[in-house]
C-alpha cells in the first residue's frame, strides 16, 4: 500500500531536505507530497525554523517560460530553489515525490486581476482569493500550471482547489443558514452565466432568486434551517437555482479533464482532491452528516463524471471517527469507480486523532474500505510525537509498504 506525508517548502528550508526525508523515510512512508504551489497562510509550526510560519501565495520553482508566454495569469514567484535536489534525494531513498498544487485559491492573482475572481448574486467581487474556474484566463493558467508541476518530474500532480470554493467571510454577524451561505457563494460572473445558459438554465432567474433570498435575510428574514441538499434547496430557492448550481459541474469537469490530459502529456498523473471533506470536518474533526462524496456537487464536483477522466483521487478524511473515515472512502469509490486509486488523507494529531490507536483504526478503516494509499497531513504542522504515530498506523493497520 502506498503512503506519503504532506510537506511544505518551509519545512524543507527550515530543517533541510536530507533531515526531513530521513525522518519520513524512517517511518516507513513511501513518499512525500510537497507543496509546489501553495496559498498564503499563517501557521503554528511546532518544530519549524520559526514557530509561527508566514506563507505567501507562490509557486516554488522557476516557471517554464514557454508555458506562460502569452498568458495573462502567471504563477506568483515563491522560493525558486526550494525543490532543488529533492527529486534526487527522494530517488536515493526509493521514495516517490508528489507535487501538491493549489490551483484557484490565490489572493495575489485575484487582487491583481479582480475580473477573474468569482462574482456573487449582487454583482460584487468580494472573494478575491477565489479565481473562477469558468474564466478562460483562469483555465489557461490552470492547465499551464499543471504542466509546469508535472515537468518537475513528480510521480503525480496533486490538485487542490481545482473547483468552486465555498463562501468564507472573515466576519458575519448575520445568521445565514447553510443554504443562505451556499446561495451567497454561487458565482454569477459572465462566464458562469453563459455556461449555464448554454445548458438551458435561466441564469438571470437563478441570480435574481439568490439575491432575493439572501437579501431577505440581510433585511431580517429568518435564515434557512437545515443542511444543503438538492431537495431542500429546490424547496427553498426553486428549481432554476438548483439547475444553475448543478450546471457548475460542467465547468469543473471540463477544466479537470483538460488539466488531467495536460499532466498525462507531461508523463505524470493527476490526483484530484475536492475540498468537501475539509469544508465538513476541518475545524474539529466532526464532519456534518452527509458523506463528502454525496455533497461534492455543491462545489461543482461531479465525481461520477470525473471517475472516467482522472486516474486517482484524494479523500480528505478529516474525522475523529474511524467508521466515518471508512464510510467516506467507500462512498468515494462507489462514485468514482472501484478501479480508481483512492488515497485517504489523514490528520495524525489534533483535532482528528488523540492517540496512536485512533490513527491506527482510521488507517485500517481506510484500507478495509478500499483505499490504496494513506497520506498524512502535514509534516510541519504537527509535533514530532504526533508524527511518531505514523509507523504504527502503517504497520499495525497492515498497510506497511513491505507487507503489501
Ligand atoms: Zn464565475
Amino acid at each position: 500500500m502506498d503512503s506519503s506525508v504532506y510537506v511544505f517548502v518551509e519545512d524543507l528550508r527550515g530543517e533541510g531536505v536530507e533531515r526531513v526525508l530521513d525522518r519520513i523515510s524512517a517511518y516507513g512512508v513511501r513518499g512525500i507530497t510537497v507543496g509546489a504551489v501553495h496559498h498564503a497562510s499563517r501557521d503554528v509550526t511546532p518544530h519549524g525554523l520559526s514557530r509561527l510560519t508566514i506563507r505567501h501565495d507562490g509557486a516554488h520553482f522557476p516557471p517554464p517560460s514557454d508555458l506562460f508566454a502569452g498568458l495573462r495569469l502567471s504563477p506568483v514567484p515563491g522560493y525558486p530553489n526550494a525543490l532543488d535536489g529533492l527529486r534526487e534525494a527522494c530517488a536515493k531513498r526509493s521514495m516517490k515525490l508528489h507535487g501538491w498544487t493549489v490551483f484557484l485559491r490565490n489572493a495575489t492573482l485575484g487582487t491583481k486581476h479582480p475580473d477573474v475572481t468569482v462574482r456573487d448574486c449582487f454583482g460584487d467581487r468580494g472573494s478575491l482569493t477565489d479565481l473562477c474556474p469558468a474564466h478562460p484566463d483562469v483555465r489557461e493558467y490552470a492547465v499551464a500550471l499543471a504542466r509546469a508541476v508535472a515537468r518537475l518530474g513528480v510521480d503525480s500532480v496533486v490538485a487542490e482547489s481545482l473547483h468552486f470554493r465555498p463562501l468564507k467571510p472573515q466576519r458575519s454577524f448575520v445568521p445565514l443558514g447553510p443554504m443562505d451561505a451556499y446561495l451567497f457563494g454561487l458565482c454569477f460572473c459572465d462566464y458562469c452565466m453563459r455556461r449555464a445558459t448554454d445548458l438551458g438554465v435561466n441564469a438571470e432567474v437563478a441570480r435574481d432568486e439568490c439575491a432575493r433570498i439572501v437579501g431577505g435575510v440581510f433585511d431580517g428574514d429568518p435564515p434557512a434551517q437545515g443542511e444543503v441538499t438538492r431537495a431542500a434547496l429546490t424547496a427553498y430557492a426553486g428549481p432554476e437555482v438548483v439547475a444553475y448550481a448543478r450546471a457548475r459541474s460542467e465547468t469543473v469537469t471540463t477544466l479537470v479533464s483538460e488539466v488531467a490530459s495536460a499532466v498525462a502529456d507531461e508523463g505524470s498523473k493527476l490526483v484530484f482532491i475536492d475540498s468537501t471533506g475539509a469544508v465538513k470536518g476541518y475545524t474539529d474533526g466532526l464532519p456534518t452528516p452527509g458523506l463528502a462524496a454525496h455533497d461534492a456537487w455543491q462545489l461543482g464536483v461531479d465525481l461520477v463524471a470525473l471517475g472516467d477522466l482522472v486516474p486517482a483521487f484524494g479523500v480528505l478524511a478529516y474525522a475523529r471517527d474511524a467508521a466515518r473515515v471508512a464510510d467516506d472512502v467507500g462512498a468515494y469509490l462507489r462514485s468514482v469507480g472501484k478501479d480508481r486509486e483512492v488515497r485517504a488523507v489523514l490528520r495524525p494529531g489534533y483535532p482528528d486523532s488523540d492517540s496512536t490507536d485512533r490513527l491506527v483504526a482510521k488507517a485500517r478503516g481506510a484500507k478495509a474500505a478500499g483505499a490504496l494509499a494513506v497520506d498524512f497531513y502535514a509534516y510541519g504542522l504537527v509535533p514530532h510525537p504526533v508524527l511518531d504515530r505514523i509507523p504504527a498506523a502503517l504497520s499495525e493497520a497492515g498497510v506497511h509498504g513491505l507487507t503489501s
